[in-house]
Parts: C-alpha cells; structure tokens; sequence
C-alpha cells in the first residue's frame, strides 16, 4: 500500500516525498492508521523499522497548523533526541510546525529562548524537561499527543519515575503513543496506566536479528581481540564500522589504539562532552570518520545511515543488547553485516544470546589470515593508504576479500 492511502495530508506525503520513502514500512503501515482515527498505540517494534515516522506522521497530522505546545516526545538519550527532532522536523518541513528539542548537557539559553519562540512539538530527554517545567519554562497543559519512544531504555537509564512524573503533568484526555522493543512486566505496567485501549502492534518480535543482516562470530581470546579487529578491519570493504565496547574505558582504549594504526576514529560514550558526542556523530554521518567506537547506551537507537559493519568486540551483556547493536547495520532496506569477536570467557553469553534470538549465529574464519590462538595477536596485513575522493570522505582502495562463513 503507498503512503497516499494512509490519509496523510498534502504536506505531509510532500514531506515523506522529500524523504524519500517510497512505501511504509510494516510499523508505519499498522501504527499511522489507528494512531490517525486518535487512538493510543502500544508497539513493539525494533529500532530500524521506521517507528519515528510511525508516530511522528499521525501526531503532526494532528496538530495541523502552528499554536501551542500540544505533543512531547521523550527519548532516553540525548541523541534520540536530535535524531527524532530532526526526523520531525524534516517530514514537517512543508507545514508551519515548529519542532525543537530540549536535552541536558547544553546551556538553558537556546532551549529558553526557543520554548518562547512557540514550539508545537517538544522532543526531550526527562532530566532536563523536568527542570525547565521546575522553572516554569514549559507547560505541558496543552499536550494532545505523548509519545514515549524507546521506554525499555528508559527504564535502563533509570528514567521510569521522571517519566512517570511528566507523565502525571499531561492532560489525562490525549493521545498516547508508545513504543517499546521489549515489553517487561514494569513496561506493560506502566502502559496500563499511562494508554487508553491501545491499539497492540507486534513487529518482528524483539528477539529476532534484521532479516537484511548477515552475521557471525569470530572465537578468539582476550588478548587476540585487537589483532583480530585490525585484521577484520583491513579484509573489509566497509563503508562505514560501529565497533561497541562494554565500557567507556574500553572504547577509549580501541579508539586510541586504532588510531595508532592509522584508522580514523570517532568515540561515544556517555562520559564525552555534548559537544564531543555532537561532533563524534556528525564526523562520523559525514564520512570523517570511517570508524566509531561506543557502548550501547550512546549508540541505542542511533540512525546512521549506511552503516555497513558492526563489530562487537565485547560481546554485550544483555541478550536483546544483541539484536539492538547489530540493529545499527542493515537498517531500512539496506544489508549490512555484524561480527561478534567472542573470547574463551564469553561462551556462556553468547549461549544466552543464541538462546535468546532462537538461532545460532555462524562461527566465521577470516581467509588468509593468522587467526589468533590462545594468547596470541592476530597479525594484520598492511593498511593501503586511502585515497582522498572528490566528496572529500575517503574511499577504500582494498579489494574486497570474501569470509569463509
Ligand atoms: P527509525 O526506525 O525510525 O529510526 O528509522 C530507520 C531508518 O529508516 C531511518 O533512516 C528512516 O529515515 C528510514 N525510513 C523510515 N521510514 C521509511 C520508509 N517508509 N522507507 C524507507 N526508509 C524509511
């Protein structure tokens, strides 16, 4: 079915246009009908299914023309939050909504002078709304449509009493849309209270891997992991590579030792600065950096877009942490593949993932390499210099090598 059947008005089918999305993905498709007869919705949809069109369409259908402040987004990062500000801002671009963002981390001053400005939809991370409302420099009053993105991590983040208190600040008549990858006993709880006879929408159940990624396992060891990387790095064609690491010194550490060996490296991590994780994700966008190492939290829900690989040096600690990382590679329509480097002591977890996405993930060899045994380094080939392109991002001059899966 195209978008023209959904009901969407003219702006907005000029704003998908403009987008460039040809048809509706299966959560737009389900979600953006009910959500436009006004009724709440409660999805389950993984990230990369095109959710944020799913309610950013309906809501600023609803609103229509420019007034008050009438839909809060919350997100539990500060770069969801920019993402699905400009997201909404983008397919709005043909209405005169205004769409702005509130998140901590940045100076109040812009925030302040752009709530006075007239804002008709607010995207914020729950700290620092809760400020400005402590200030009195928003109302929620006149919200009619909430929508509570990613409400798993919020949970995660420790964001589920702030959220319930912006919650309890919103008109109780409005419309409430909720989308959740998992849904555990404290979110379906919160979903009872919070949405009036939602409309239940299941995409791809949260356990199951993007059909468009291929993916598989390295077994190496601790001390093989770097060498490993660097000689996954040199036998890839990558566009562009999202490594995760389980801590923040990890990432630090990766990044600084890929660095040493000529890679152009962007880090994220939640103890980087705002505008430090600003510039890691724009670098990394542009084509800057070719290579980004984070944790799962800076990166949830990150929409990055032609993200070819995903490397796992740590395996993640929670199973659907899985399914959210190799979820960065392979996103709307696109293929991508994702390695997990898996050491001696991290069988088990791996077990509890394969347990979890109900399949086992291919064990890969890498062709012509030195794989590393117990307490060795892989030996990486040489780097080929990069050469620079016209559009100023650098272009891979390595043959692309196949794996043997
Ligand atoms: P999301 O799950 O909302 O983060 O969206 C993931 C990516 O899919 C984003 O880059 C969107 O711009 C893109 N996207 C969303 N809807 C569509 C669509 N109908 N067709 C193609 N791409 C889409």
């Amino acid at each position: 079915m195209p978008f023209t059947k959904l009901g969407l008005s003219k702006p907005l089918l000029e704003g998908v246009q403009a987008m460039g999305y040809g048809e509706p993905t299966p959560v737009q498709l389900r979600a953006i009908p009910p959500a436009l007869a006004g009724r709440d919705v409660i999805a389950s949809a993984q990230t990369g299914t095109g959710k944020t069109a799913a309610f950013a369409l309906p809501a600023l259908q609803k609103l229509g023309s420019h007034g008050k402040l009438r839909c809060l987004v919350l997100e539990p990062t500060r770069e969801l939050a920019m993402q699905v500000e400009t997201s909404m801002r983008d397919l709005a671009r043909f209405t005169d909504l205004k769409v702005g963002s509130i998140f901590g981390g940045v100076g109040y001053g812009a925030q302040r002078s752009a709530l006075r400005s007239g804002l008709d939809v607010v995207v914020a991370t729950p700290g620092r709304l809760e400020d400005h409302l402590q200030q009195g420099t928003i109302k929620l009053d006149h919200v009619e449509v909430l929508v509570l993105d990613e409400v798993d991590r919020m949970l995660d983040v420790g964001f589920l009493a702030p959220m319930k208190r912006i919650i309890a600040k919103c008109p109780k008549v409005r419309q409430t849309l909720f989308f959740s990858a998992t849904l555990p006993p404290e979110i379906a709880e919160l979903a009872g209270w919070a949405l009036r006879e939602p409309e239940r929408i299941e995409i791809g159940a949260g356990r199951s891997v993007a059909s468009m990624v291929k993916h598989g396992v390295y077994l190496t060891d601790q001390g093989g992991k770097f060498g490993m990387l660097l000689a996954l790095l040199a036998a890839t064609d990558y566009q562009s590579v999202l490594v995760f690491s389980r801590t923040k010194h990890g990432a630090d550490r990766i990044a600084k030792r890929l660095r040493a060996n000529n890679h152009s490296v962007a880090v994220l991590h939640a103890n980087r600065s705002q505008n430090q994780r600003i510039e890691a994700l724009e670098g990394f966008k542009s084509g800057r950096y070719g290579i980004m190492v984070a944790t799962d939290i800076a990166a949830r829900g990150i929409d990055v877009a032609g993200v070819s690989h995903v490397i796992n040096y740590d395996i993640p600690v929670h199973p659907e942490d899985y399914v959210h990382r190799i979820g960065r590679t392979g996103r709307a329509q696109r293929t991508g593949d994702a390695f997990t480097l898996v050491a001696h002591d991290e069988m088990k977890k791996l077990a509890a993932i394969e347990r979890f996405i109900g399949q086992k993930i291919d064990r890969l060899h890498l062709e012509g390499q030195n794989v590393p045994k117990h307490g060795e380094e892989a030996v990486a080939p040489r780097r080929p210099k990069l050469e620079p392109r016209l559009d100023g991002r650098a272009a891979p001059t390595r043959r692309r090598r196949t794996f043997r899966r």
